[in-house]
């Protein structure tokens, strides 16, 4: 099993689900198997509670999961059927280690957050994944680096990180590049998100760049230097007018090449069908 890891910087609503979704497209049209998995760090057990006022709309499952519409997004971009397993809230987690807690399964241990609930989030994701029966699962965390919520996730994505071979696991970190009065492109809301994500002993694999346009090559170049991935991993997620067509635009960004020699992939087949 392969998983991709999606996280976000800088602010919220960034594009991490269509990232994930198009990236999982992408390897999908190489011949792969995909799946994916959302994380979602709220204390709700799912989103079947919340006002669609304050989350957006509520995406209801084939096996009537109500999750968020990120998981509406993996099945009509991937062509994927998922059930409510494929949405993890720190909910679900702290419901079953607090079951577990009191069934006397932690045998007299203190219950802590770490290894007790990062065990818990690895031992799903790795059990969602498997029973997919995919070659690949992505994984989006929810939230954005930095906010408390998300932490126990990331910790778990950090130990996952070594736990498994350097080609079974890569992380894009989605952030954004702002535009100055002077129409420049602000590389420093990057910087410091990565730095951020650092601090927790996490270096992305691949930066997702969201941007008005294009980014420049010197923009790339900067971002390279300052995030140490290579120039070939910054990809520009310029805004595109019709979401479907991110995929598209990722691959000729470079996301597939990239992604697959760093996940010692080759493609199965000659298909290139966006169809
Ligand atoms: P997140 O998962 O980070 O909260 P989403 O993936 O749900 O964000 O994206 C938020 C919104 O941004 C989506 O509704 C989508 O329409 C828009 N969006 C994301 N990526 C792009 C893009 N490359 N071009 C244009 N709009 C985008």
């Amino acid at each position: 099993m392969k998983y991709v890891v999606v996280t976000g910087g800088v602010m919220s609503g960034l594009g991490k689900g269509i990232t994930a979704a198009s990236t999982g497209r992408i390897l999908k049209n190489k011949g792969y198997k995909v799946t994916a998995i959302k994380i979602d760090p709220y204390i709700n057990i799912d989103a079947g509670t919340m006002s669609p006022f304050q989350h957006g709309e509520v995406y209801v499952l084939k096996d009537g999961g109500e999750v968020d519409i990120d998981l509406g997004h993996y099945e009509r971009f991937m062509d994927i059927d998922l059930t409510s397993d494929h949405n993890i809230t720190t909910g679900k987690i702290y419901k079953t280690v607090i079951e577990k807690e009191r069934r006397g399964d932690y045998l007299g241990k203190t219950v802590q957050i770490i290894p007790h609930v990062t065990n818990e989030i690895k031992e799903r994701i790795r059990h969602v994944a498997k029973k997919s029966g995919a070659d690949i699962c992505l994984v989006e965390v929810g939230g954005t680096v930095g906010d408390i919520e998300s932490m126990p996730f990331l910790e778990a994505v950090r130990q996952m990180r070594s736990e498994e071979e350097k080609e079974d696991f890569a992380l894009i970190h989605v952030t954004l590049v702002p535009i100055d009065t002077m129409d420049e492109q602000k590389t420093k809301p990057t910087q410091h998100s990565v730095k951020e994500l650092r601090e927790l002993g996490i270096q992305p694999d691949i930066i997702v760049a969201r941007c008005k346009r294009p980014l420049n090559k010197s923009t790339k170049a900067k971002i390279s230097l300052f995030c140490d991935v290579p120039e070939e991993a910054v990809i520009s997620a310029h805004d595109a007018d019709d979401i479907y067509k991110v995929p598209i635009q990722l691959e000729k960004e470079g996301l597939a090449d990239y992604l697959m020699k760093r996940m010692s992939l080759v493609p199965l087949n000659d298909s290139q069908s966006w169809n």
